[in-house]
């Protein structure tokens, strides 16, 4: 009997008994035997964890709150990007804390993600009609990067040859730093200046901030134009509130726009997660980095949504990708597009007006009391000028409960916002030492928005909560998450998110906090956040780590410019090849070039292991320029490879360094160190081994952990590092609990037995299946490590059926497909996991199975090639009780297979869609009703 107290018990699925039956179909005894078999000796570690001991959950949600209680939370007048604002509380619970939302994955299979693909079309309505440009994507991971982003888009699409960039000086200072990182190894010059007198130079690309930092709205228009006439382009970094009243971007000529939906009821979390958004003008939309989501139709010609042109993105085009960004922020941005379909345009309007009413009463306040302000026209952020006293003020008004912004000395920055209250007002003009003043005239608003906005019906049906409320039950309905079933996704790690380790999020201390608020206030974040950087470093064997980067590849960026950093610090200026084996995932390569490298592929052998023969080739045509090879350990074929140790001797040897993918670390966690193996830095994918939910295509946080030589470059924390990666000094800190919560809770061992469970699941599944598909790669002793490749080109081969028709017909059985075609065409890759019990292991298994028949069913000709439920699934209600059925197989095989529980099955609510016909006619926001009519 397991405790009723042990977490572990609880996060792992298989009991003990249903273990040792696992244990017994793979041929081993024991998990210990099991781990001895599966992990190369040489890479084995042996030591105990140095970790806390597990705590219970009840013990974790106490120390949690201690850890809370040390955050204060003042009213934030900060701005810079960050503001007040109330989510909806029907918004929190039903998306933010409602697993139907956020343990979703990536729309890939958009047959059954039909729910959170409107909402994601709903968002990218929301940026395009307030943006005024024609396509907007699905999120970007921070204002920031989208902002770095539309530098290269802008690089990409300028006929200039010109390799400067102008910055406007008013532009958001992370904005800056983050444009900078990812500047210098293109080769791009950034000069940040005042746009409005020293714009004198030649440039491809402009960037201005819409309103200010400083809360100065400015008019861009003419700009714009100069800016045109010399080829240039130009991105205007526009605050999406702000643009409910003031002239939009697309209105003034801009070429692209970008910025945070953060006020749009996500709270700041100390920096987020929050969604970035990113638009371009017509013309431009095949150069938009990040997922799209674009309208298509479904095998009966119904309306049906999917991720439209992937074939720009890094999974497809590697090296030649337009950006590295895979996770994005797909559950912010879900809330974002709630909070405009909850409010309405109206909504938005009275919201926006608060925010600038507020702004210009205490703007009246300040200077009926003398106070001299920088700003003339604004939108809800001034700036006041007080030589000298400006670090007073600021202390003055935390006394009062109330955060500021001291840009310098001289200048106080006020930002009002949603939230806003007259007692907020008061507590500034106290601070100022000024008396304020009862009430101002607000009249007419200067450079106003003419065009209308949000004029599709969905923003203005669901105003009221029961509407709302069933409008989110609705499209959650549509979709397949973790809460109906396993997603056995490859490489992608689908464990349980659990609910204790999601209670804190939405915590007050932890979510109403600004990423730039004094240190002083912030002491509990400060400790949660060092002891998980330490429990990092000692789970991988790394010196040092950093949890800015807010995803997986935004690590790899930060990990290879650390390795970039490092041999420049040594006169290593020509050092520039990367060495990426041919399996590699696609953000691998895509970041290379990003950090200024050029990617040589590394061949793999016939075992799915890195070719030695071609690795010492490549290593001696490159010694010279040889700056690191980048793999992924266990590799991406789901197989520990024995040679790693001698791998990473060789290219040290050859003066390189050795970047591990580590986003495949439930393989290893307990068991094996990288930063003890031979690596030089990896990152780990929190969203995936630790915990935090995929939220339907992120949040996530990508950690990047180096070795001691190279802890000098992690962004942020030296002279010769770059500044920052993301946005915020600690990326997306409001989800941190999670993966801290985690670890709390599994202890040491409890973390190892979770590898040992996902090893063995994997081993399950491979030994159940093998007879019927073979297992495309292996190990050791015939073993898989956490996940297992299976084959089915050649039952492709002989009867047409594609990896396609499979992973739709696993919709009919009630399933999420596996991973297909990565990292091999014509394969699925399953990733069971060590959450999953063993009766959904076996239903999956016996899915699988029933799947074979069928296969052979079609060989044998018992159905037609072009007529059998693979080729036709997934089957919607409406299809199998339509009034005909023309079909060479029965109803019942159609819709509740292999004698499947009809109650309770999860519909497709779309047949197969076509994706390619979406792509020949691009649709990217909400379609007028008619339509479809
Ligand atoms: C998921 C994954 C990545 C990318 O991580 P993101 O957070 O999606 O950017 C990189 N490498 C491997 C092997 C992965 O599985």
């Amino acid at each position: 009997m397991t405790s009723p107290f042990s977490f572990s018990a609880r996060h792992i699925g298989p009991t003990s008994d249903d273990a040792r039956r696992m244990l017994e179909s793979v041929g081993y005894s024991s998990l210990d035997e099991l781990m001895d078999a599966a992990i190369p000796e040489a890479i084995r570690w042996h030591e105990q964890l140095s970790l806390p001991a597990a705590a219970t959950e009840a013990e974790v949600l106490a120390e949690l709150r201690d850890l809370a209680s040390r955050n204060q939370v003042l009213t934030s007048m900060i701005g810079l990007g960050y503001y007040g604002t109330h989510t909806p509380g029907v918004i929190k619970r039903n998306v933010l804390e409602n697993p139907a939302w956020y343990t979703a994955y990536t729309p890939y299979q958009p047959e059954i993600s039909q729910g959170r693909l409107e909402a994601l079309l709903n968002f990218q309505t929301v940026v395009t009609d307030l943006t005024g440009l024609e396509t907007a994507n699905a999120s970007m991971l921070d204002e920031a990067t989208a902002a770095a982003e539309a530098m290269t888009l802008a690089r990409r699409s300028s006929k200039s040859k010109s390799n400067v960039y102008a910055v406007d000086g008013d532009t958001l200072p992370q904005s800056v730093d983050v444009i900078r990182t990812r500047a210098e190894p293109l080769g791009i010059e950034v000069r940040v200046v005042d746009i409005e007198r020293e714009l004198d130079f030649e440039y491809f690309g402009l960037h201005v901030q819409y309103p200010g930092a400083s809360g100065a709205v400015r008019d861009h228009a003419a700009l714009i134009q100069a800016a045109h006439a010399q080829g240039a382009l130009v991105t205007v970094a526009a605050d999406l509130l702000a643009l409910v009243l003031l002239r939009e971007p697309g209105a003034i000529g801009a070429d692209i726009a970008c910025g945070s939906a953060q006020r749009f009821g996500v709270p700041m979390g100390f920096g987020g997660p929050h969604a970035g958004y990113l638009a371009v003008r017509a013309g431009l939309e095949r150069s938009l980095p990040g997922r799209l989501v674009g309208v298509s139709r479904d095998a009966d010609g119904n309306r049906a949504y999917r991720l439209a042109l992937q074939t720009r993105e890094q999974h497809i085009r590697r090296e030649k990708a337009t950006s590295n960004i895979c996770t994005a922020q797909v559950l912010l941005a879900v809330m974002a597009s709630m909070y405009a379909v909850y409010h309405g345009p109206n909504g938005l309007r009275a919201i926006a007006r608060h925010a600038h009413d507020s702004a210009t009463l205490l703007a009246a306040g300040l200077r009926d009391g003398g106070v001299e302000l920088a700003t003339g026209r604004f939108f809800d952020t001034v700036t006041a000028v007080v030589p000298g006293r400006a670090a007073e003020v600021v202390t003055a008004a935390a006394e009062n409960g109330v955060n500021l912004w001291a840009f310098d000395a001289d200048r106080v920055g006020i930002a009002c916002d949603e939230t806003t209250t007259a007692a907020d007002i008061a507590a500034v003009w106290a601070a100022f030492g000024v008396s304020g003043v009862d009430s101002v005239e607000t009249g007419t608003f200067a450079f106003a928005r003419t065009s209308d906005f949000l004029t599709h019906p969905v923003f203005r049906t669901h105003h009221s909560e029961t509407a709302m409320l069933r409008y989110l039950r609705r499209l959650s309905d549509l979709d397949y998450a973790l809460d109906r079933g396993m997603i056995p996704l490859g490489s992608c790690t689908m464990k349980l998110n659990a609910t204790t380790e999601m209670e804190a999020v939405t915590w007050p201390e932890f979510a109403n906090v600004h990423p730039f608020a004094p240190a002083a206030q912030t002491a509990g974040y400060a400790e949660l956040i060092g002891s998980l950087e330490d429990w990092l470093a000692e789970l991988t064997g790394y010196d040092a780590v950093s949890v800015q980067p807010n995803a997986g590849s935004q690590g790899e960026l930060a990990g290879l410019l650390a390795i970039r950093a490092y041999h420049r610090s040594r006169g290593d200026l020509d050092r520039d090849v990367c060495l990426i084996p041919s399996s590699a995932h696609g953000t691998n390569a895509a970041s290379a070039v990003m950090a200024g490298m050029r990617v040589v592929v590394v061949a793999c052998d016939e075992n799915g292991n890195v070719d030695l023969v071609d690795l010492d080739r490549k290593l001696a045509e490159h010694a010279e320029r040889l700056a690191a090879i980048m793999v992924t350990y266990p590799s991406t074929h789901g197989v520990y490879e024995t040679s790693i140790a001698e791998l990473c001797a060789k290219v040290h040897d050859a003066g390189g360094q050795v970047y591990v993918d580590g986003a495949n670390l439930n393989a290893l966690v307990g068991f094996a160190k990288p930063g003890k193996f031979g690596a030089d830095v990896s990152h780990l994918n929190l969203h995936k081994t630790f915990c935090i939910p995929h939220g339907g295509g992120g949040p996530g946080v990508g950690p990047v952990a180096v070795r001691s030589h190279l802890a000098a470059y992690l962004p942020g924390r030296g002279e010769e590092a770059v500044k920052a990666i993301s946005a915020a000094p600690h990326g997306s800190a409001g989800i941190l609990p999670i993966p801290w919560a985690y670890v709390r809770m599994m202890g040491p061992d409890g973390l190892a037995s979770a590898t040992a469970h996902a090893v063995l699941a994997a081993n399950y599944v491979a030994a159940k299946l093998r007879d019927h598909y073979p297992v495309l790669y292996t190990g050791n002793k015939g073993l898989v490590a956490h996940e297992c490749i299976l084959d089915l080109r050649p039952l492709t081969k002989a009867t047409g059926v594609s990896v396609d028709d499979v992973a739709k017909r696993l919709i009919d059985y009630g399933f999420h497909a596996p991973t297909m075609s990565f990292p091999v065409a014509g394969t699925l890759m399953v990733e069971p996991t060590e959450s999953e019990d063993l009766g959904e292991l076996d239903r999956f298994v016996d899915a699988m199975v029933a799947i074979r028949r069928e296969i052979d069913a079609v060989a044998e000709g018992a159905w037609p090639k072009d007529d059998n439920p693979l080729v036709n699934a997934p089957h919607t209600a409406a299809m199998v009780s339509g009034d005909e059925w023309t079909h060479a197989y029965p109803r019942s095989v159609a819709a509740y297979p292999g004698g499947m529980d009809p109650v309770g099955k999860y519909w497709a609510p779309v047949r197969r869609i076509d994706g390619a016909y979406g792509d020949r006619n691009l649709v990217c926001s909400c379609p007028p009703p008619e339509a479809f009519a």
